[in-house]
């Protein structure tokens, strides 16, 4: 290597690093400015050196950055951004597709003191990351994740809450209850000689039944009301700030939802009832379980009698 090489040599990998790189002094005037960021800015470096960098990029975080970079005049040492604090400094399109939902390139940045010998800060650097890729993949991991957890909760056939999503859900209304003395009613709703059904009709028709009762239970009821399917042909509802004159009163609905219109499969239309139990959150209850023995009773109860009506737990 001749004298005059390094110094080129040093250009080009600044130059052609896939990196944004540029200097600027204390006075904030730009000393270097590399390929990366005339590409992405359109701004050639001819045009920007030895001007004043928030002169010459106005919509930059002024306050922010003119601090931060005050700090490493001041401490001397290296100071970092990520995306996920400032998304981006400089606001550069990116070639992916629209389709990632990113707007614009996600940046990490890293501010580096460049000293003279005398041990005395001179210049900062900038080094630009583009992690675009990153965060687009962070975000859709995040979706996923988020559409499993929902998927984990639902039951497949009719995508109401599942058996361990409503008995959960359940659980933190009881607990919450109990701390505030709000009222809490649970009510257990069965199918009617559901057994008949699939019997007659076979088991595609039934589970048809099954997922039609489930939309009209779901439709029936008010937005802070929550319903899950808690065994084959058996529904649990939780209603907060309920007592059991609502909870009759939503029974009541609900039975008649399902009673008033036929379910409709293939050329069959089959009347469908169902017999509920109600019971509510009172100050001997200790825990959530047995709130659905209760309903459990009750629904019993509304069996014996006939079935297609609604109960009330009595203790005695
Ligand atoms: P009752 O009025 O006393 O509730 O009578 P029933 O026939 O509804 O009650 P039983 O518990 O005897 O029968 C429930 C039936 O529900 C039996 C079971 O095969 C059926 N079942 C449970 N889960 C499913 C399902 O996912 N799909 C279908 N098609 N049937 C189911
Ligand atoms: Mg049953
Ligand atoms: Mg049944």
């Amino acid at each position: 290597m001749t004298d005059s090489q390094p110094p080129k040599l040093l250009d080009f990998i600044v130059d052609r690093t896939h990196a944004g790189i540029f200097v600027v002094n204390r006075n904030m005037e730009l000393v270097l400015w590399n390929q990366f960021m005339e590409v992405h800015s359109g701004r050639k470096a001819q045009t920007l050196l030895g001007k004043n960098l928030f002169d010459e990029f106005p919509e930059l975080p002024r306050k922010w950055l003119a601090r931060k970079v005050e700090n490493v005049f001041i401490l001397k040492n290296f100071s970092f951004t990520s995306w996920e604090q400032r998304p981006y400094l400089f606001k550069f399109p990116h070639n992916r597709p629209v389709t990632g939902g990113v707007d614009c390139m996600r940046q990490n940045c890293t501010l580096m003191p460049v000293k003279t010998t005398a041990g005395e800060v001179e210049y900062v650097c900038f080094t630009l990351f583009d992690v675009t890729d990153t965060s687009i993949y962070q975000q859709q991991l995040k979706a996923l994740t988020q559409e499993l957890r929902e998927v984990g909760n639902r039951d497949g056939l009719t995508q109401l809450f599942n058996r361990r999503y409503i008995e959960e859900t359940l659980s933190k209304e009881f607990n919450r209850a109990r701390r505030y003395a709000h009222p809490l009613t649970v009510i257990l709703t069965d199918i009617d000689h559901f057994k008949q059904v699939n019997d007659t009709h076979g088991h595609l028709a039934g589970d048809e039944v099954l997922r039609i009762i489930s939309r009209r239970l779901q439709n029936s009821l008010r937005d802070t009301d929550i319903l899950g399917r808690y065994g084959g042909e058996e529904f649990l509802i939780v209603l907060p700030n309920t007592g059991t004159r609502g909870g009759k009163v939503l029974a009541e609905r609900l039975r008649h939802a399902i009673e008033s219109e036929p379910v409709a499969f293939g050329d069959t239309h089959l009347t469908i009832n169902v017999s509920l139990g109600i019971t509510e959150l009172r100050e001997d209850s200790r825990e959530y379980e047995q709130l659905i023995g209760e309903a459990d009773k009750a629904l019993y109860q509304s069996k014996e009698r006939g079935r297609n009506q609604a109960t009330v737990f009595t203790a005695d």
